[in-house]
């Protein structure tokens, strides 16, 4: 793509030597938080995982305490429980050997029954006590309280039985087992130690169904504990996604930002692009793109510092903003550079509408601290579908607009024509040469005299630049000043051609002042003033000699700039001119003010004279009015002795044009020595 003079490559360079951190480096640093957004993120899943390791460790501390305390309660349960089996049966068995070997005695009245009944009773005894052990305290306070005098009893009548087999009276003893008392008690116990075993089992067998439910109920806190674990964990989870769902959207929102701006940057642009050129052809709509480059940006930037220029251009993404609908898109596009896509109702009159009020609003003062800065703007459009299908593409003609936009005239706009790509090629090979021929020498000063109205004589020579094209030939300033301007060429070519007239001593008769012109571009460049008085150092030649002529444009566009290089070159000697007074609006409190040596009347007023009378009215205002000020005019265009000689009688001191010698090469200035150029009439 073409590149204009001042537009800006690059502003995001950081500040050296300033204390205070660029706008850059603070949105630079707004990407930290994204970072610490990971960091937090990761600490936090960290944690979420270090807590759900610990709670599931105490859970699993507490299941296998729980399995072992269980596994070990429900064996000792099951030992009672089958202790308590094997004690009931063993002592029911007991029970009947003692019966039996009572019974037996008595029948067969011999002593080795009793004998026997004497060897078991203490095994039942050793059971029974073994049993009281295992059975709970109810069933032993039951069994005692049922059993208490039953079983004293018995162990009586045993005894008296026993006795009596002893001595052979076997009917005595008889008479007491038959008895009804004795099977009553013997009843009763075998009830009471049958109850007991069973309570004793049971007991034991309750103990194991409260240890299963309690080992169930442990089981579902468990269960709802790992659950609650879940929940948390997922919370956690959900939290940590949410936070990196939010440091990925903010990511990617800065990878597709301009820092400074916050507008989308060139690639969210080519993407923006892509969607809304697919919107557009599917609701066979048009969509204009619209190109735009501040003007006179660079200087602001030179001048002020990159801070002051960052911060208008925030001010510039902050109007394109408010300028634009939503659903259209604003992009920063390059330094100064930004892209508006706008969909176009299908007549090219609603991008231009756009293009106009951004024009307008770029050109309102900007106020940066205590800086009123006033920049202006250019547009370039190309349209989709008619120009181009394609994001580059279009970019490419939108920004070919731009350069035509450019080169008429400051502050326009253009559309994109099919002849455009061609003369932008033009322009670029033309640059090229003009470049080129700078350095070759190829650019001339050519003079033409201003003459003291009144004597005739030549007052000072004005340097006009020409080029010796080595092609086209000797081509005149419209055909090469103008792109000189826009390409920054203007600078070099001035000091190539004000050197060349320097070195060439034929201007240099000490009669003859020496003007020249100084471009509106150029009196924002701070280095104009130390370069001119070099240039003259170089050629011994002082700056009183030379006059400066400044365009009403010029002061016009930048006022600030302006005083500050008249300032400049009058404190370094030079005398300054303002030239083609009349075209371009300046407040007369200016011309008050900045105290010009001469002014120049526009040659189109002087031309136009004879047929229009307003336009004398104006010569002859705008000599009234310099006269007032005490300022010398100068009329350009003088063609005919008749404009010459109402001009004198309106006051005017001094002339140029045609009458009195076209712009020459330096050599022919001799034949303007000596005498009067032409004697007045
Ligand atoms: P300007 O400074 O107003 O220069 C006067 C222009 O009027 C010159 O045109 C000159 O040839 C023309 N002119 C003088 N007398 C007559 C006349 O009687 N009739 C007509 N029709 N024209 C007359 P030129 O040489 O074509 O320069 C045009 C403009 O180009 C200049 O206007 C000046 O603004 C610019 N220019 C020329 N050389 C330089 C240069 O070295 N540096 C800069 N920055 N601008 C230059
Ligand atoms: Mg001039
Ligand atoms: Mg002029």
């Amino acid at each position: 793509m073409a590149r204009r003079p001042d537009s800006v490559p690059d502003v995001l360079h950081p500040q050296v030597g300033e204390g205070l951190p660029s706008p850059q480096a603070q949105a630079a640093a707004s990407l930290l938080p994204s970072v610490s957004i990971v960091e937090q993120t990761m600490a936090e899943a960290r944690r979420a995982l270090v807590l759900v390791l610990a709670v599931a460790g105490v859970l699993l501390g507490v299941l296998l305490i729980e399995r072992w305390y269980y596994a070990a309660a429900q064996g000792e349960a099951n030992h009672r429980h089958a202790e308590a089996l094997r004690l009931a049966g063993a002592m029911r068995l007991v029970d009947l050997q003692l019966t039996t070997a009572a019974q037996m005695a008595v029948i067969s009245g011999q002593a080795e029954w009793v004998q026997r009944f004497d060897r078991h009773l203490p095994e039942f005894n050793r059971l029974l006590a073994e049993a009281r052990a295992l059975a709970p305290a109810d069933a032993t306070a039951r069994f005692d309280a049922a059993t208490g005098s039953a079983a004293a009893e018995l162990d009586d009548m045993r005894e008296s039985a026993f006795e009596a087999v002893q001595v052979g009276a076997v009917d005595v003893a008889r008479r007491i087992f038959e008895g009804e008392r004795y099977r009553q008690k013997t009843a009763l116990l075998q009830k009471a130690i049958a109850d007991f075993s069973e309570a004793t089992v049971t007991a034991a067998g309750q103990e194991i169904t409260n240890m299963r439910r309690r080992n169930a109920l442990i089981g579902v806190l468990l269960l709802v504990g790992a659950c609650f674990l879940g929940v948390l964990l997922w919370r956690r989870l959900m939290g940590s996604r949410g936070h990196l769902l939010r440091a990925e959207e903010r990511v990617k929102h800065l990878a597709a930002s301009d820092l400074l701006t916050g507008l989308p940057n060139r690639t969210a642009l080519h993407d923006a692009m892509a969607v809304a050129m697919g919107r557009t052809a599917r609701g066979g709509t048009r969509l204009a793109v619209l190109m735009i480059d501040l003007d006179r940006f660079k200087p602001v930037n030179d001048r002020h510092g990159h801070m002051v220029g960052d911060l208008v251009l925030k001010e510039v993404a902050q109007r394109l903003q408010g300028l634009i609908r939503s659903g259209d898109t604003c992009a920063r596009y390059g330094g100064d550079e930004f892209v508006v896509l706008a969909a176009d109702e299908g007549t090219p009159s609603a991008a231009h509408h756009l293009a106009d009020r951004i024009v307008q609003a770029m050109g309102q003062p900007m106020k940066v601290g205590s800086l009123s800065i006033t920049i202006g703007s250019t547009v370039g459009i190309a349209r989709f579908p008619d120009d181009g299908t394609d994001a580059d593409e279009l970019l490419r003609k939108a920004d070919s607009a731009l350069y035509r936009a450019k080169s008429d005239s400051r502050g326009g706009l253009c559309f994109y024509d099919v002849g455009l790509d061609e003369l932008v090629a033009e322009r670029a090979a033309l640059e090229q040469a003009m470049r080129e021929g700078i350095a070759r020498g190829e650019f001339v000063p050519y003079a033409q005299p201003i003459v003291d109205l009144s004597t005739g004589r030549v007052h000072s020579l004005e340097l006009l630049a020409r080029w010796h094209h080595p092609q086209r030939g000797l081509l005149p300033p419209a055909q090469f000043i103008p792109l000189a301007e826009e390409t920054g060429l203007i600078g070099p070519m001035t000091m190539a051609v004000l050197g060349a007239a320097l070195s060439d001593r034929s201007c240099l008769d000490p009669d003859w002042r020496i003007s020249f012109n100084v471009a509106p571009q150029q009196i924002q460049d701070e280095s104009l003033v130390p370069q001119l008085l070099a240039l003259l150092a170089r050629h011994r030649v002082p700056p009183s000699r030379l006059d400066v002529e400044l365009t009403e444009s010029a002061l016009v566009r930048d006022t600030d700039a302006a005083r500050r290089v008249m300032h400049a070159l009058k404190q370094a000697g030079f005398t300054v001119t303002l030239d083609d007074f009349g075209t371009g609006h300046s407040s007369l409190s200016y011309l008050a003010e900045l105290e010009f040596d001469k002014i120049k009347i526009d040659r189109t007023f002087v031309h136009t004279m004879r047929e229009r009378p307003e336009s004398a009215k104006i010569v002859d205002a705008i000599i009234g009015l310099s006269r007032s000020l005490g300022v010398p005019t100068v009329a350009e265009g003088i063609e005919t002795e008749a404009d010459a000689q109402r001009l004198r009688s309106m006051g005017c001191l001094y002339g140029q044009g045609y009458l009195y010698g076209r712009p020459m090469p330096l050599q022919a200035l001799s034949m303007l020595r000596g005498s009067p150029v032409m004697l007045p009439a």
